[in-house]
């Protein structure tokens, strides 16, 4: 018998899980609910047809040969690029910088600015206190690096960043000011175009990381008018180990490349090596070939679906789920931002997260269980960490009942 919440208002999601093989299995001897979605989400077939078709057709190195293969990877890997470019609406394909996921896009921005002496002792780097560990550490190597100054912008125990005390850090010190656009440990959605007008006021540049917004929102680079902004592949339905890094592009052409290599010069000899341009002056190396075209592949699904039906169907899992949730008995919500999306993290008094999610696994249930790479959120509401619900275009209302059923097992089985 059909699932009845399959049948949702906004999406055919019978159609959907279709093609989704991974999500027909039992895990446990259970149907797999997987609501691990922020950690990574499942391919559809689409994607998994896609990386087979690279390999059995056109596998070649790119950007050298002659010959025909290499001219259809080549093709393939700058049609890919120009699909992000606009789907993410950027001006030009080669803002669009191919890299091994968000973390690496952080790194790189980092990396460039200490080798282009961008910032020096008194010069401060303002960053959320909502962020995952990776757009904290690197710039914090970058302060300690440069002798520049890291400073937090608070948030409220709602998990939104205070806005008042952001324009209160804001100064002519400011150079870099960065934050998420979508929370992964919260499911807060950032003011993006707010904070970017009141930093480019202060004169400083913008950098968002936009790994959990992907998925779940359309994103217009231009309209939010930051100067930077990463996401990676394997979040939005794509392979790992591919992202993208977008810049301004008087930005991105005066910052020194970051790894030096093939595919990043112009000419190279002992006495002095010039830089291709854009794109590749940042992409050394063969470049992750499958995966850049794959990431195409993973946008024109998206697109074939649209980003609004799938924010109306988030939106609508979300909501069920929070009012579901709220009947268990000591539920405690991390977490709960006005504008939200993705995630629900969450405790329930008396209970250890960790038995909770082994416990759900036990009923074929995924959840995440920790600090979800942002240990400082965890400080802040004095937690070692929480259980996290992450939901996925393919994901329904009746698997969150599922879940229900299985947090109330649990519930009475810890207490
Ligand atoms: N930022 C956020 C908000 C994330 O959720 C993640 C992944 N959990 C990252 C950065 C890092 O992404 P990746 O591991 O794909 O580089």
């Amino acid at each position: 018998m059909m699932d009845s919440s399959l049948q949702e208002k906004t999406l055919d999601v019978v159609k959907i899980r279709e093609q989704f093989p991974i999500l027909h299995q039992e895990v446990n001897g259970k149907p797999l609910v997987y609501f691990d979605n922020a950690a990574t989400t499942q391919k559809p077939l689409a994607v998994i047809n896609a990386i087979t078709d690279y390999y059995s057709t056109i596998n070649s190195n790119v950007h050298r040969g002659v010959h025909h293969l290499s001219q259809k990877a080549t093709v393939a890997l700058e049609e890919s690029r120009h699909k992000i470019q606009q789907h993410i609406r950027a001006a030009e394909p080669h803002q669009v910088i191919f890299t091994q996921g968000t973390t690496d896009s952080i790194n790189l921005v980092s990396i460039a600015m200490e080798r282009s002496n961008l910032l020096r002792k008194g010069d401060e780097v303002l960053v959320s206190a909502l962020e995952h560990h990776s757009n904290i550490v690197p710039w914090q190597i970058l302060c300690e690096r440069t002798g520049a100054t890291l400073k937090v912008i608070p948030i409220n125990q709602q998990g939104e960043i205070v806005m008042e005390e952001y324009r209160a850090l804001l100064s002519e010190n400011t150079r870099l000011v960065t934050f998420n656009h979508i929370s992964n440990a919260l499911g807060t959605v950032n003011p993006v175009q707010e904070m970017t007008r009141l930093a480019h006021d202060a004169g400083a540049w913008v950098f968002v990381d936009g790994a959990q917004a992907a998925p779940h929102t359309a994103i217009d680079v231009q309209a939010l008018d930051v100067d930077f902004y990463a996401f990676s592949g394997h979040k939005a339905y794509g392979p790992t180990g591919i992202g993208v890094l977008y810049g301004k592009e008087k930005i991105l052409e005066d910052l020194a490349p970051y790894r030096g290599g093939g595919e990043m010069i112009e000419s190279v000899s002992f006495e002095k090596t010039t830089y291709a341009g854009l794109p590749h002056k940042f992409e050394a190396g063969t470049p992750h070939i499958e995966g850049a075209i794959v990431m195409g592949a993973a946008i024109d699904f998206l697109n074939e679906i649209g980003l609004d039906r799938i924010a109306t169907h988030e939106e609508q899992l979300i909501s069920h789920a929070l009012k579901r949730m709220a009947e268990i008995e000591g539920m405690r919500f991390i977490g709960e931002a006005r504008q939200r999306a993705g995630a629900i993290s969450f405790l329930i008094e008396g209970l250890h997260p960790y038995d909770v999610g082994v416990l759900l696994d036990q009923m074929g249930i995924a959840l995440r269980t920790g600090h979800h790479c942002a240990q400082p959120i965890m400080d802040f509401f004095d937690i070692p960490g929480t259980l996290r619900a992450s939901f996925g275009l393919y994901n329904t209302t009746g698997e969150i009942d599922r879940m229900m059923e299985a947090l109330q097992k649990a519930v009475s089985m810890l207490r």
